[in-house]
């Protein structure tokens, strides 16, 4: 049997990746998700092994080193990556959904030519700010550090396969579905 597509999934923090990729999950049984290692604190609600693996910057070093790694980048002061044997297995299981930035996007599309990459825009800048402000757990620096960044990273949609509004999370759910079935 072939091996199932890597489906990446990019767009600023807090536009709502989370929610929308809950959403195709449960509507395509098949489709798993990619759990990344970062270094980063967990938020409170995020479950070690579901949401990421949270480890050391000296185990995320380990592994770089290891070439454990399908793609790694550093930013917001934290390492994140996507453990190549992890990936690995789950494509034996179906298409597999990677919740990167675009650093490891364009890492992955030269390491895995046929990846299908999407990036996700929210309706506004100000409907990005105010989601952001609405987690709570994210400092005034942090907010402005993550705002400069979203520009950054909605420069960067141009090159992506496919481009989709986050107006609505059910419909933008099935606005992906309908791409990744083609
Ligand atoms: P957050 O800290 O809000 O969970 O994620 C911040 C950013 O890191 C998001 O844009 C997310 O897509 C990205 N990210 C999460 N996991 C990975 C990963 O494994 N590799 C890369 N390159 N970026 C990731």
């Amino acid at each position: 049997m072939s091996k199932g597509k890597l489906i990446v999934i990019s767009g600023a923090s807090g536009v709502g990746k989370g929610t929308v990729l809950g959403i195709m999950m449960k509507k395509r049984k098949d489709l798993s998700f990619s759990v990344s290692a970062t270094t980063r604190e967990p938020r409170p609600g995020e479950i070690d092994g579901v949401h990421y693996y949270f480890i050391s910057r000296e185990k995320f070093e380990e592994m770089i080193a290891q070439g454990a790694f399908l793609e790694y980048d550093a930013h917001a002061d934290n390492y994140y990556g996507t453990p190549q044997a992890q990936a690995e297995e789950k494509r034996e299981r179906g298409p597999v959904l990677l919740d990167i930035e675009p650093k490891g996007a364009k890492q992955v599309r030269a390491s895995v030519p046929d990846a299908e990459l999407i990036f996700i825009m929210p309706p506004s800048m100000e409907e990005l700010e105010r989601r952001l402000r609405g987690r709570g757990d994210t400092s005034e620096e942090q907010i402005k550090m993550r705002m400069e960044r979203a520009v950054w990273e909605m420069e960067q949609r141009f090159w992506y396969d496919h481009v989709v509004v986050n107006d609505e999370p059910e419909r933008c759910a099935d606005e992906i579905l309908n791409i990744i079935a083609e």
